[in-house]
């Protein structure tokens, strides 16, 4: 059989008679036609994205400006004409109810109207200057009333804040270990490329080039497992924790009651800094879990949206902390330590992280959001107990996720095993094709202030016309 993606590039090809781990319940046999239906739809209803990923492939490693870019369900990307609020527009001309909105990225909408003003009157007053504006100073104190931590640093992306929070945690406890939970992402951070392969730590499938085994920096346990914390915590070597109030890039995995405010305790107990990543679970609300949850960090990172788009994120610790870093970096060397950019903190990003905390991730839109957050997880649980299928949904604020197994997983390792690939990749082609975009690699969804409930529900009609052509017998 020759698939759309086989004859477009030979790196999408996919093993049609592979097994997977996940519903077993689905007709594998039917699901394939169904698979070859939408893919030829695809390629018939995109001519013009076709064409450019062709010319692109003679200037971009494999047809894409970024490679993972090669894993869209369809055999190559939609190339974007424009983007506005919660759509999108193709150059074939077709418009998109966004749900996958930049992976968090564009949760702000795309282009809100005060951010654009934001960067057009900052882009012709300066860019970047290596020199503080007034807009650093605001965005900080925003930060505080919104996360309770009373000092930040600023840079561009949450894997940079990510990284330079655990250097400084190094430094400052002299440990030499980081621990993260399994199936966790924070980004391109190398101490986080860990995993467990049936209970022992290894450097996860895929890791390209890392410069050391990851088991040499990092312990790694479940999420919700607070044994296996206490016990890699004890020896005392562990410099911090860096956790997401709730795991996001594996479906979505909830803490336990008291999870939380055992992780605090004993990071407590042991000396080892707790660092709190609210890059995705901003989605909780306007100060993330760690607001809505009372969770208490000794770092904090947030990263992707605060700035509309525009690259920016921030990290935000403690006085204790604050005073510990002053006191270990030396001024004249404090530009080539390892935490830094040229463009870090740059004027353009700093008037787009104003903007956007200011007049769009507002509380007010947080409530609409989280409004559309629940109806959408509503009607997909709906739709799933209809057809009868052993799937749930999952949704943590304006943030939802379905995943291919009845209940909802306890930790990574769970969610992991849940994973099918080939219908995830069907259920994104469906949902492309009826013009409706959930975010890759996983099946979530993301309301942005402008999403209306009337769009969440053309995106539950088309869930249920999918379910309902994999059961039909
Ligand atoms: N933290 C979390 C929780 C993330 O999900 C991600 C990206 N998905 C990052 C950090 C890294 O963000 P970026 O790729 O913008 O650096």
């Amino acid at each position: 059989r020759i698939l759309p993606s086989e004859k477009t590039g030979d790196h999408l090809a996919i093993d049609a008679t592979s097994t997977t781990k996940g519903d077993r319940s689905i007709d594998r046999s039917r699901l394939r036609a169904l698979m070859q239906r939408e893919e030829e739809r695809f390629v018939a209803d995109h001519p013009k994205s076709r064409a450019l990923f062709e010319r692109a492939k003679r200037s971009l490693l494999s047809g894409v400006p970024m490679h993972w870019m090669v894993r869209w369900a369809g055999g190559f990307p939609v190339f974007v004409a424009e983007a506005h609020g919660a759509r999108f527009r193709d150059v074939d001309g077709h418009e998109y109810l966004d749900l996958c909105l930049g992976d968090t990225g564009a949760m702000s909408g795309h282009s809100p109207k005060a951010v654009v003003d934001a960067v057009a009157r900052q882009a012709a007053r300066g860019i970047t200057l290596m020199l503080p504006t007034e807009d650093a100073l605001w965005s900080s104190e925003e930060l505080t009333r919104r996360f309770g931590l009373p000092f930040w640093q600023f840079c561009l992306t949450a894997t940079d804040a990510n990284r330079f929070s655990l250097r400084l945690a190094r430094a400052i406890t002299k440990r030499p270990y980081v621990l993260v939970f399994n199936g966790c992402y924070h980004g391109t951070v190398d101490e986080t490329f860990i995993g467990l392969e049936n209970g022992k730590a290894s450097s996860r499938a895929g890791n390209i080039g890392p410069p050391v085994d990851p088991t040499l920096t990092t312990k790694v346990v479940e999420f919700n497992d607070l044994d296996a914390l206490e016990r890699a915590l004890a020896p005392g070597d562990v410099a911090c924790v860096l956790a997401e109030p709730a795991l996001t890039n594996v479906g979505i995995v909830l803490p336990q009651p008291g999870f939380h405010k055992s992780l605090r305790e004993i990071t407590r107990r042991t000396g080892t800094f707790l660092i709190i990543d609210e890059t995705h679970t901003i989605c909780a609300g306007p100060g993330g879990s760690t607001r809505a949850d009372s969770l208490d960090p000794d770092f904090l990172v947030i990263g992707k949206t605060i700035a509309g788009g525009v690259p920016a994120a921030a990290y935000g610790f403690t006085a204790d902390a604050a005073a510990k870093i002053e006191a270990m970096i030396a001024s004249d060397s404090s530009d080539s330590g390892g935490i830094g950019g040229t463009l870090a903190a740059n004027a353009l990003s700093l008037a787009a992280v104003r903007a956007t905390l200011e007049h769009v991730l507002t509380d007010e839109a947080f409530d609409r959001m989280i409004a559309n957050g629940k109806r959408f997880a509503d009607g997909v649980a709906r739709a799933i107990d209809k057809a009868g299928l052993a799937w749930h949904v999952t949704r943590l604020g304006c943030r939802a996720e379905y995943l291919f197994r009845a209940t909802p997983p306890r930790n990574g390792g769970e969610a992991q095993a849940a994973g099918d690939p080939e219908l995830d990749r069907f259920m994104h082609l469906y949902a492309l094709n009826r013009r409706i975009v959930l975010t890759p690699f996983h099946m979530m969804a993301l309301m942005s202030p402008v999403t209306t409930a009337d769009e969440v529900d053309d995106h539950t009609r088309v869930f249920e016309s999918a379910i309902s052509e994999l059961a039909a017998s």
